[in-house]
């Protein structure tokens, strides 16, 4: 069970996890995924999202290992469910307007909290796990203590947030990005949207009484409890897609600063040249919601940022430090500034907090001449293209990303360019 592995935010624990999953990657879990038995009992999901989410392992290196042991129709599953992440994260980076949005709406949502005593009483009475239905209860101290829930119990929860309690889907997002370990602005955004109906146009998701009990194991039958219809909901907006922004290279000769955020902790993996002179650790996890965050989420961010340094740092052989504020913008010039740096290099940040951080920090640190270059990983530049309306066509170019990212399992050299 990886639930003690989670408070150790490493790319060491990272893999520990993998290998004590693996085993079970092919056939079991396709037949045991859905089912969620409690927090005391997770070993029929892999565990892996806060790892990914932080990229202290990256998709590339699970995919990997999972075709080193299975071939791609056993573990077809699993291999599927990896590639939700790339289909949410692309599709998001070529829609910034739904991110945008759900920021502002956030923000007003929060503001308006205290001018409406009947809202806040109901968002209060979800949010403390006081509602009454059991499940949903008890999935709140679940979110709040663990920082984690099950796939299906998080689809089952944002139903009955919306649908049951009639509460705002972004206040419900909010609460889960709050919380999550694995909080990512893509998947959780757009689950949420899917669930009501703005994800795939009018196909919405309703949590049945059935359903939980089947899948809880018993566990839960809030019987006579829950709603039973799911209307799509409705946006005045639509979304007009944008092209995905180029990739980024590094100018040959530059004196260059390495910066890690909690986006990716794997640095001393991303396609650079020659050897950074400086590193600096920055998160913004503080920054996810206007609410207060979670500590479980907080304390992996933190961890996940300062393993990246660390073993940025060995790697490279050069000092270190971390950035101790929110805004970004003057401890960049400082640290830019002090190293003497032509440019600042980091990875791709793509659409959410470290992206908001960065575009800020771009406009000062133009004016000191020093460049913000992010790199993307080839796994991304790869699979964002495929993401530009429902899963399906993602999920058939797999066989094609596979092959030009050199993943072809067991039969093959382990080198390969998935970073
Ligand atoms: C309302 C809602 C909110 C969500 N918010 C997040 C979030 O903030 N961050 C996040 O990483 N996932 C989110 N998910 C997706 C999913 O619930 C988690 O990725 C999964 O439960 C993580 O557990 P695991 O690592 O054991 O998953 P496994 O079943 O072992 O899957 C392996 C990996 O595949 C990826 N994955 C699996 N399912 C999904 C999915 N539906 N969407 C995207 N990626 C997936 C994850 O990286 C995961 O680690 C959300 C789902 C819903 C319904």
């Amino acid at each position: 069970m990886p639930d003690p592995l989670w408070s150790e935010a490493s790319r060491r624990a990272a893999f520990e996890v993998l290998q004590q999953f693996l085993p079970r990657a092919g056939a079991e879990y396709t037949a045991q995924r859905n089912f969620d038995y409690g927090p005391a009992r997770r070993s029929n999901v892999s565990g892996l999202s806060p790892y990914i989410r932080h990229r202290l392992i990256h998709e590339g290196e699970v995919l990997d290992a999972t075709l080193q042991r299975y071939s791609v129709t056993t573990a077809s599953k699993f291999i599927e469910e990896i590639f939700w992440r790339a289909y949410f994260k692309g599709w998001l980076e070529q829609h910034p307007t739904v991110w945008a949005d759900y920021r502002s709406v956030v923000q007003a949502l929060v503001e308006s909290l205290d001018r409406k005593p009947e809202l806040k009483t109901r968002y209060d009475t979800a949010v403390h796990g006081a509602t009454g239905i059991d499940c949903f209860d008890a999935w709140v101290r679940e979110l709040r203590s663990t920082g984690y829930l099950h796939n299906h119990a998080r689809m089952w929860f944002a139903s009955i947030w919306v649908y049951t309690l009639q509460l705002p889907w972004q206040l419900g997002a909010d609460f889960f990005y709050r919380h999550l370990i694995d909080g990512d602005p893509a998947s959780n955004v757009l689950s949420w949207r899917w669930v009501c109906g703005l994800h795939t146009n009018g196909k919405t998701y309703l949590a049945r009484v059935s359903n939980i009990a089947s899948y809880t194991a018993g566990r839960f039958n809030p019987q006579g409890l829950l709603a039973h219809e799911a209307k799509p909901l409705a946006e005045a907006r639509i979304h007009a897609p944008r092209s995905l922004p180029p990739a980024q290279g590094l100018p040959a000769g530059s004196r260059y600063g390495l910066l890690v955020t909690e986006e990716d902790c794997s640095s001393e993996s991303l396609p650079l040249q020659g050897s950074p002179v400086a590193l600096l650790g920055a998160v913004t996890t503080n920054t996810r919601s206007p609410l207060p965050v979670g500590l479980p989420a907080r304390k992996f961010a933190l961890g996940a940022v300062a393993d990246g340094v660390a073993r940025a740092a060995r790697y490279f052989g050069v000092p270190a430090q971390s950035a101790q504020s929110d805004s970004w913008d003057d401890a960049l010039v400082a640290w830019a500034r002090s190293n003497e740096l032509d440019s600042i290099v980091t990875a791709y940040a793509p659409i959410g907090p470290v992206a908001e951080r960065l575009a800020s920090a771009r406009r000062i640190l133009a004016n000191e001449r020093i460049e913000l270059i992010q790199i993307r990983r080839a796994y991304d530049t790869c699979t964002w293209p495929f993401a530009t309306k429902g899963y399906f066509r993602m999920k058939s170019g797999i066989p094609e990303v596979l092959e030009r990212l050199g993943i072809s399992g067991r039969t093959q050299n382990t080198q390969h360019a998935s970073n």
